[in-house]
């Protein structure tokens, strides 16, 4: 489409000018975004309602609040970030001085998921600025009231040339990811990422995918059994468990299983009440197609508690399902719904050979009272990140990036891992004319020799 080309040579143009580079530009627009953020929380909150049931209390915790914190962190430290970074000369370059610089890619295009629809647009936006790139963002086709107001809010603050909203389906990334830019940050499925890389190979464009895949959530027999089932539970369902780091299936030892599953019963009860379907405290399926692909997986193994659904609300309830093998189709794929299916293990050496076969994690929750098994865990096993005794919180840490590994995913951010994922680190050597080595040129007489004396 010319549209898209020229918008991207607008932005390119705007680019060259270098005024996104400077560090008052930068403070200046993340502070425009705080406070348009601020502004539109209202709107934000009545759109995550329209389009996934969001309660404000979630809303805030998980989309606007943490904006909000990202972008707090971001303008404590941007200065230390942005400043050329000093390292060490080899003997071979006397008289010199090397530097790293960390250079914005240019234009930047942020491709969002429907889940978190607010801030996994602008998280990465935050991360894009803060590196003094221009940005094209591409919200989800799923979640039309939060693109709507995410496409009037930076219309409002932000010059069309500097970020722009593009709006659209599937047609309208294909287009999207034939242009030219010069980084893409991606954030969606397993299958969609794959076109991703492919279209971004096609130009080497470097990219930061941003996946999900299968979390698992590992409960051994010595686990504080009562605190692992409020928090797996807690991690599954926020978001009707829509979360790509939600537990996708919980692994727990036969000998403490019934104990477990009884907490669960009774953290449910205390979360959502007597009837979820009815809770405002509980988000919906965003829409028909993944209400009728949930629906299906409750036919597998057995339905130990839920199992209500209500179609016309596309919401179905918190749902432990037993009798579950590696065959079932809720096995087969990412559930990235309020669907948490059972298996049992006797020996923890058994779940790593498990887990070992399939595709990287995102992420793993282990729960054990033992440091050494902890470590075990942490060491035997592949996965973009996880925590021990809890779910999802190291995600919410300025301190730790946050990405996958393998089909999870590529490159990671937040915090400082955001700047970086936005930067290129460009080496600079800046050389002394005050004297020069001629032993480094072919016509040096004893050349090699004085070479074999300072390398190897
Ligand atoms: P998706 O891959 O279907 O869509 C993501 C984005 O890609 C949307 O903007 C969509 O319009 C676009 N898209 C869809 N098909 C495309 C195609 N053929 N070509 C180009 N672009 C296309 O993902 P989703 O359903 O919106 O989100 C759910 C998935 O995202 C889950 O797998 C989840 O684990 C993952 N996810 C990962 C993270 C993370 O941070 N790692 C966060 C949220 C969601």
């Amino acid at each position: 489409m010319d549209m898209l080309h020229e918008l991207l040579n607008r932005h390119k143009q705007y680019f060259f000018t270098g005024e996104t580079k400077s560090y008052e530009f930068r403070k200046k627009q993340l502070e425009t975004l705080r406070e348009v953020i601020k502004e539109y929380e209202p709107e934000v909150l009545v759109a995550l309602k329209e389009d996934l049931h969001k309660s404000e209390w979630e809303a805030y915790t998980t989309e606007i609040g943490f904006l909000l914190e990202e972008i707090k962190f971001t303008l404590k430290h941007l200065k230390e970030w942005m400043s050329p970074e000093k390292v060490k000369s080899p003997i071979t370059h006397l008289g010199s001085k090397s530097m790293i610089h960390q250079e914005p890619y240019g234009v930047t295009l942020i491709i969002a998921p429907w889940n978190y629809p607010f801030q996994l647009q602008l998280a990465p936006l935050v991360g894009a600025i803060a590196a003094g790139n221009c940005a094209v963002l591409k919200p989800s086709e799923l979640t039309p009231a939060v693109s709507a107001v995410i496409s009037k809010m930076i219309r409002e603050v932000f010059p069309d040339e500097y970020v722009s909203v593009v709006q659209g389906g599937v047609e309208t990334s294909t287009e999207l990811l034939k242009q030219p830019f010069d980084h893409i940050f991606f954030t969606g499925s397993v299958p969609v990422g794959k076109i991703v890389m492919e279209a971004a190979a096609k130009q080497l464009i470097p990219v930061t995918l941003e996946l999900g895949g299968k979390s698992p959530a590992i409960v051994d027999q010595d686990a504080n059994l009562k605190l692992a089932a409020k928090r797996i539970l807690w991690g599954k369902f926020t978001n009707a468990g829509q979360t790509c780091v939600a537990p996708d299936y919980l692994y727990v030892h036969s000998d403490v299983k019934l104990e477990l599953l009884q907490h669960m019963s009774e953290a449910l009860l205390e979360f959502y009440g007597e009837d979820p379907l009815l809770s405002d405290k509980y988000s919906h399926i965003v829409s028909d197609k993944h209400f009728e692909r949930l629906k299906s997986f409750l036919t597998n193994g057995d339905v130990l508690i839920g199992g209500q659904h209500k179609e016309s609300e596309r919401v179905i309830s918190p749902t432990i399902i037993d009798n579950i093998s590696w065959d079932d189709p809720v096995m087969q794929e990412e559930i990235f719904g309020p669907i948490l299916p059972v298996l049992e293990f006797t020996d923890l050496n058994q779940v790593v050979d498990e887990v070992r076969r399939r595709p990287k994690p995102l992420a793993l929750y282990f729960f054990s009272e033992s440091e050494e098994k902890q470590d075990m865990i942490t060491s035997s096993l592949s996965f973009g990140g996880g925590c021990m005794n809890d779910t999802l919180m190291h995600i919410v840490t300025p301190h730790l990036p946050f990405g996958g590994v393998g089909s999870s995913g590529t490159g990671s951010y937040h915090g400082k891992s955001s700047f970086e994922a936005f930067s290129h680190r460009k080496s600079i050597v800046k050389q002394t004319t005050n004297f020069d080595f001629s032993f480094r040129y072919p016509s040096a007489k004893n050349g090699l020799k004085m070479i074999k004396r300072i390398m190897g």
